[in-house]
C-alpha cells in the first residue's frame, strides 16, 4: 500500500511513500508520520492511502508519530475541500485543521505518578522488623497502607519525607509507582450552577419545531430524500429574543441522539459568561477552545474531543475543526460577523465551511443573528436554508426607540455641537440623575483621526504607507500615550510637540476617536464615572472581564467604546445608548458599507433597555436619510435588505454573484505591474463572458509597510473554472521573491 503524505513546505503537493508491512495495520489517513525527505527526515500527514503510484522505487514511511490522535477522516475531507475552494496549498489547509499546540508535538500528555505498596503483608512485615531502624521508610509505608494510593507530592506531605526515600522504596520493590494521564482543566476552580430548560415562548417553540424536523431528517437513510431538503436553519431573531435558549434546547435533542455539537461564537463574545450558559445546562460535557487557553489546556481540550469524552465544544472560528466523529449539530452564533473569515491563508469563512461540514457529515447547521448576512438571508429566501424568525424580545421588553439627530443642523444651531448634541447631553444628564447607565459608541479608537498644523497645514502621515503625494495615510493621534499611530501598518511614533515643518506649536486634532469622547464626557458630565473600552485600554482578556464586571455592578456610569461593547452583552441598567457618529462606516469604499452600518447600529442599539426600564438610543449622524440609518431606526431588517439588494443586483455583487479578489503586493511597483500583466495573460483564457472583471488597480490601502498593493476583482455566477485557474497560477507561477500574490474567495475585506 502507498500513503500520500503532505509535508509542510508549501509545495501544494502530496508525496508518495511505501507503507512498510509492520505499519500496514496502523496507518490511516489523518495520521502524523515520520518520513525520509532529501537527506533528512520530516513529519507529515497522510492524506490518502492508495494502491498504486506513478513513481517507481518509493521510499518507506519510517514510523507513525503518536504525539497526537489522528485527524478524523471526514475532517480531512473538509481540509482538502478548503484547499481547492479557498485556493490555498493542501498543506496549509490540512494543517489549519489542528491547533498549533496539537500540531507542534511539543505539548505532551500530562502524567501524574501515583504510589502504593506492592503488597500489604510485606509492607506490614517490613514496618515490624525495620521500623525502629528506618523510621522514614516505615512512615511512607504506614501512610500508603492508610491512604491506599497517593501522588508524589501528597505522599511527601503526609509522610513528611523526601522523594529520595520514596525512590529507595520503589527500588526495594516495597512500593510500586504507576504513571497515569491527567487532564489540564481550563475550568479549574469555577463552579457550575446548574440551570434547567426554560419554557419556550411561542416563537421559540415554532423555531425549535423547525429545527427538530431538520435534525430528524439527518437520520434518514435515503440520500435522495435528504439532498432535496436543507440541512441549515437561519435563525433570525432580534436582540434579546432568546436565540441562546433555542440553541440550548436543540443541543439537548442532539445529546439524546448520542451526537455532538460545535458552537461557534465570535472571539470577542467568547467570554466566561458565554461559556457559562452552556456549562450551566450541560456541565462537564462542555469543552472550550479559545485563545486564552494555555497550550497544554488546548492540547487536552482537543484530545478530549477526539476521544469523545466531551459532547459539546464552544469556541471561536477554528473550533469548527473540533475533531468530533459523530457530529450532529453546528451552531454559528452572530453568523454575520466578519471575524468568521480568516484573513490569512486559508482564507476560509467558518460560517460557510460550517454549512459544508454539516452537509458532508449529515449534521444540522443553525446560523443565528439579529442582522443576518445578505448571503445567508438570500439563501434562506431561495429555500437553500430554512428561515426561522423570532420577532419579539422574550421579557416583553420593547425594542429600544431610536432617535436620529441630524448633526448638520445641530452644528448650524449650536456652535459647540460638534461632538455631543444637545439632546444627547440632556438625555445623559437625565440618566445620571436617575442612576441608570449609559453606553457611548464610536467605531474609532485614538484621540483624533489627524494631527494637523494650523500655521502651515502639515498633516502627520505614515511614510511607508503613502503610495505617493496624492495618497497620504494620516496618523491617528493618541493623546494618553502621546503617540501617533498608523492604523494601516501598526507603526507607532512619539507625537510631535511642534510642527516638524514650521516649528509652530499651534496644532489641531480634527476627527473623532474614543479617547476624545472620553475626555469631552469627563468635562461635560462632572462627577460621572466614565470608562473607556477599546483595544488600547483592554490589552488583556482579564481587563475586559474586570471592566464588564465593574459596569455590571454599577461602578461605571458611562461606558465609552468601540465594537468591543457592541456584542451580545446584557446589562439591565443600561437605558441609554449614544451612537456618536454613525457615518463612520457608511462611506468606506466597500459595497457592504451600508450593511455593516446597519448591523453595527442594530447591535449597539440592542444593548439598550434589556431590563425593566425602557431603553432609548440617540443616533448622531450627518446622513439621517441614508437607508441603513432609516431602516435601523425602524428595526426593519427586511426593508433594508430589499433596499440594498437592488444595488447588489445592478452591480452584480454578492449575494447575487460570487466574488473573488486577487491581491498582488510588492515593493517595486514597475516589477509588480509586470508580474500582474503576466498573471493576467495566463488567466485570460478562463474568463467566460458572464464574468465581470475589475482590472488590477491600487487597493484602497494602496501601500502598507513599503509594499504596493493592487487588486483585481472577479464577479460572476459560474466561476469554478476561473477559481481553479487562479489557484493554479497563484500557487505555481514563477515569481520573484519579493512579490506576493494571493486569492481571496468570497472576500469580505476589500482593502
Ligand atoms: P439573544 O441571544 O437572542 O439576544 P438571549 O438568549 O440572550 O437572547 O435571551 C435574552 C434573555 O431572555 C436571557 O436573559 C434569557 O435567559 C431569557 N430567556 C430566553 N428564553 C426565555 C424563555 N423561554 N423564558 C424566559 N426567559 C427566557
Ligand atoms: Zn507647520
Ligand atoms: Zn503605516
Amino acid at each position: 500500500m502507498i500513503a500520500q503524505v503532505i509535508i509542510n513546505l508549501s509545495l501544494d503537493k502530496a508525496f508518495d511513500y511505501e507503507i512498510p508491512e509492520k505499519l500496514e495495520k496502523q496507518i490511516l489517513p489523518g495520521m502524523k508520520v515520520l518520513v525520509p525527505f532529501g537527506r533528512s527526515t520530516r513529519d507529515g500527514y497522510v492524506v490518502d492511502i492508495v494502491a498504486e503510484s506513478d513513481f517507481p522505487s518509493l521510499k518507506e514511511i519510517i514510523d507513525v508519530n503518536t504525539s497526537h490522535l489522528p485527524i478524523p477522516v471526514p475532517l480531512m475531507e473538509i481540509g482538502k475541500w478548503m484547499a481547492e475552494y479557498y485556493c490555498c496549498s493542501k498543506e496549509k489547509a490540512i494543517i489549519s485543521l489542528l491547533p498549533g499546540a496539537v500540531r507542534s508535538g511539543k505539548v505532551k500528555t500530562k502524567f501524574f505518578t501515583y504510589y502504593k505498596v506492592s503488597d500489604n503483608d510485606t509492607a506490614k512485615k517490613y514496618i515490624e522488623e525495620n521500623g525502629k531502624r528506618n523510621k522514614a521508610k516505615a512512615r511512607v509505608l504506614q501512610t500508603l497502607l492508610h491512604y491506599l494510593e497517593l501522588s508524589s507530592t501528597q505522599l511527601q506531605k503526609h509522610a513528611d519525607t523526601s522523594k529520595s526515600v520514596i525512590n529507595l522504596l520503589v527500588k526495594d520493590g516495597l512500593v510500586v509507582e504507576e504513571k497515569r494521564e491527567v487532564q489540564r482543566d481550563p475550568f479549574e476552580g469555577s463552579q457550575i450552577i446548574k440551570d434547567t430548560p426554560l419554557k419556550p415562548t411561542e416563537e421559540q417553540l415554532v423555531a425549535l419545531e423547525q429545527i427538530y424536523e431538520v435534525i430528524d431528517r439527518q437520520n434518514e437513510t435515503c440520500d435522495l430524500c435528504k439532498k432535496k431538503e436543507p440541512h441549515t436553519v437561519l435563525l433570525h431573531g432580534v436582540t434579546g429574543s432568546g436565540k441562546t435558549e433555542v440553541y440550548l434546547q436543540a443541543i439537548t435533542k442532539i445529546l439524546e441522539q448520542g451526537k455532538e455539537t460545535i458552537v461557534l461564537v465570535p472571539e470577542i463574545s467568547l467570554t466566561p459568561q458565554t461559556v457559562q450558559r452552556f456549562r450551566a445546562r450541560f456541565g462537564n460535557l462542555v469543552s472550550v477552545l479559545h485563545s486564552s487557553l494555555s497550550d497544554g489546556e488546548r492540547f487536552d481540550e482537543w484530545t478530549k474531543i477526539a476521544k469523545g469524552e466531551v459532547k459539546i465544544t464552544v469556541g471561536a472560528r477554528s473550533a469548527l475543526f473540533a475533531p468530533f466523529k459523530n457530529l450532529g449539530l453546528i451552531i454559528v452564533d452572530e453568523e454575520h460577523e466578519n471575524s468568521y473569515k480568516q484573513d490569512e491563508s486559508p482564507r476560509y469563512n467558518a460560517r460557510d465551511v460550517a454549512v459544508m461540514r454539516g452537509y458532508k457529515e449529515k449534521a444540522t447547521v443553525i446560523l443565528g443573528s439579529a442582522t443576518p448576512s445578505f448571503e445567508s438571508y438570500y439563501n434562506a429566501l431561495n429555500k437553500k436554508y430554512i428561515l426561522s424568525t423570532l420577532k419579539t424580545r422574550v421579557d416583553d421588553g420593547f425594542m429600544p426607540k431610536i432617535k436620529v439627530i441630524d448633526m448638520k443642523q445641530e452644528r448650524a444651531l449650536n456652535s459647540e455641537g460638534g461632538v455631543f448634541s444637545k439632546e444627547l447631553i440632556y438625555a445623559i444628564r437625565d440618566r445620571l440623575a436617575s442612576r441608570e447607565q449609559v453606553i457611548l459608541f464610536l467605531n474609532k479608537r485614538g484621540f483624533a483621526k489627524q494631527m494637523q498644523c494650523e500655521e502651515c497645514g502639515f498633516i502627520a502621515t505614515c511614510a511607508t504607507c503613502a503610495r505617493d503625494e496624492d495618497h497620504p495615510v494620516s496618523f491617528t493621534y493618541h493623546r494618553e500615550r502621546e503617540t501617533l499611530s498608523c492604523h494601516s501598518c501598526g507603526l507607532i511614533i512619539a507625537a510631535y510637540a511642534n510642527c516638524p515643518e514650521c516649528q509652530s506649536s499651534k496644532i489641531r486634532y480634527p476627527g473623532l476617536g474614543t479617547e476624545k469622547i472620553e475626555r469631552l464626557a469627563k468635562g461635560i458630565f462632572q462627577g460621572a464615572r466614565v470608562k473607556r473600552m477599546d483595544s488600547d485600554t483592554m490589552t488583556k482578556m482579564s481587563l475586559y472581564e474586570d471592566t464588564l464586571d465593574e459596569f455590571k455592578q454599577g461602578k461605571i456610569d458611562i461606558l465609552i467604546g468601540t465594537q468591543m461593547i457592541a456584542k451580545g452583552l446584557h446589562f439591565p441598567k443600561v437605558t441609554l445608548v449614544g451612537i456618536m457618529y454613525a457615518d463612520m462606516s457608511l462611506f468606506s469604499p466597500d459595497f457592504r458599507a451600508w450593511e455593516k452600518t446597519f448591523q453595527l447600529v442594530t447591535q449597539v442599539a440592542g444593548r439598550a433597555g434589556r431590563g425593566e426600564i425602557k431603553g432609548e438610543v440617540i443616533l448622531q449622524t450627518y446622513s439621517p436619510y441614508n437607508p441603513a440609518i432609516l431602516c435601523a431606526k425602524e428595526h426593519d431588517f427586511e426593508a433594508f435588505y430589499e433596499e440594498d439588494i437592488e444595488v447588489r443586483e445592478q452591480l452584480l455583487y454578492p449575494p447575487m454573484a460570487r466574488l473573488i479578489v486577487v491581491h498582488f503586493r510588492g515593493e517595486n511597483e514597475p516589477q509588480l505591474l509586470q508580474f500582474i500583466e503576466t498573471f493576467n495573460k495566463q488567466i485570460a483564457p478562463y474568463l467566460n463572458d458572464d464574468i465581470m472583471v475589475s482590472p488590477a488597480s491600487p487597493s484602497p490601502n494602496s501601500k502598507i509597510k513599503g509594499k504596493f498593493r493592487y487588486m483585481t476583482m472577479y464577479r460572476g455566477e459560474n466561476i469554478t473554472n476561473l477559481r481553479q485557474a487562479l489557484r493554479h497560477y497563484a500557487l505555481h507561477l514563477k515569481k520573484s521573491k519579493n512579490i506576493d500574490v494571493y486569492i481571496d474567495v468570497d472576500a469580505i475585506n476589500l482593502m
